[in-house]
């Protein structure tokens, strides 16, 4: 067997032990004889991964017993409509707009009522994070809307906006549990967990109980109501089962590590060893503000389409796979996740001081 060094943006590397771990249960699942994937989702012992899920996220994030964990299905890009349907009692939002999928949240807003784009970082190709210290947010916004870790720009919130008492939503699909988050300052946190904690097919959302309602926009689906799983526990139908039980296995892993402040301190070592290279390099460079960088999803270019492609390419022969940027961009991009090994960066930009040389 030999594993490659992954920088995938997502579906994304995991922990190595819990996937041996799946693998060990994957016939006999602790003496129940069948694989999770197999198994009732009304059974005991799937009653134990889900709560035992549930538990430990809320211990990892220190969540507030006023908010609901859900286990959801529809990728993040379902929580686009889901959040309007369920939030805009006042027809009205506040957007701001720091990539593709800030955007396309934004756009899809727009169908439900009047989602304003109240900043932008888009005249500099979403590079930079505006300050968003003194906003124009709308009076009746039933909330304020970000994406907290830009994936295909790797640009990241540092401060969290001055929502001006307004409820805070955050996409957090590439950054969640990659340090330690106050809960409390947002009404909902949400990501797909197939960057940092699992396989794709599993959203979660934190959400404030108060905004969940039955009170929502007339014709939402029985299915994208909050209230439909918060009553339901997430098992109002069949749940995304193998991959809660996945994600279960990561935060354990999580845990053990030692919660998100170890995390944290990992991931800005991990990041300083590229961002200090690239800082110092005479052919790569970071395409981000340095204030905004991401610690999880790494951008960079040499100017020179040609020689992207030929690194890409060179690259994954020596083992460093899915470092080509995102098709919108171009360039480079390497997603160092929680999962991924100090030792995966350090061999990244041995490579990549190597590849200097050569094509100096
Ligand atoms: N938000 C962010 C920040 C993302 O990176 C992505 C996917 N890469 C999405 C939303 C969309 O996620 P999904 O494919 O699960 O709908």
């Amino acid at each position: 067997m030999s594993r490659v060094y992954n920088f995938s943006a997502g579906p994304a590397v995991l922990p190595e032990e819990v996937l041996k771990e799946a693998a060990d249960e994957m016939l006999d699942y602790r003496g129940t004889g069948m694989s999770v994937m197999e198994m009732s989702h009304r059974s005991k012992a799937f009653e134990t991964i889900i709560k035992e899920a549930e538990a430990d996220l809320r211990e990892l994030m220190n969540i507030p017993d006023n908010y609901k964990v859900l286990f959801l299905q529809g990728g993040a890009s379902q929580q686009f409509a889901m959040i309007p349907m369920n939030l805009m009692k006042n027809k009205v939002a506040d957007y701001i707009v720091t990539g593709q999928w800030a955007k396309k949240a934004w756009q899809e807003a727009s169908k439900y009522g009047k989602a304003n784009k109240i900043a932008s970082s888009e005249d500099e190709t979403f590079s930079y994070i505006p300050d968003c210290s003194d906003l124009p947010i709308s009076e009746d916004a039933d909330y304020v809307y970000i994406c907290e870790n830009n994936t295909i720009y790797g640009t990241k919130f540092k401060t969290l906006p001055n929502t001006k008492g307004k409820t805070l939503v955050a996409d957090v699909s590439s950054c969640f549990l990659s340090e330690p988050v106050d809960v409390s300052k947002y009404g909902i946190i949400y990501g797909g967990v197939q960057k940092n904690i699992g396989p794709a097919g599993v959203v979660i959302v934190i959400i404030r109980e108060d905004l969940i309602t039955e009170d929502v926009l007339p014709g939402t689906p029985t299915m994208l109501t909050y209230k439909t799983h918060a009553d339901a526990d997430s098992l109002y139908n069949t749940p995304p089962a193998y991959g809660i039980y996945i994600c279960g296995k990561v935060f354990k892993w999580l845990k053990k590590m030692g919660g998100l402040e170890v995390m944290k301190q990992r991931n800005e070592e991990k990041a300083k060893i590229l961002y200090d290279f690239l800082d110092e390099s005479k052919l790569f460079k970071g395409t981000v503000r340095k204030e905004d960088r991401s610690l999880m999803n790494v951008p960079f270019v040499t100017g020179d389409k040609d020689l992207d492609a030929k690194f890409v390419e060179e690259a994954k022969k020596a083992g460093f796979e899915n470092l080509k940027g995102h098709r919108s961009v171009g360039g480079m991009r390497a997603s160092i996740y929680n999962a991924m090994p100090k030792e995966g960066v350090e061999k990244l930009v041995e490579f990549m001081k190597k590849f200097e040389e050569e094509n100096a």
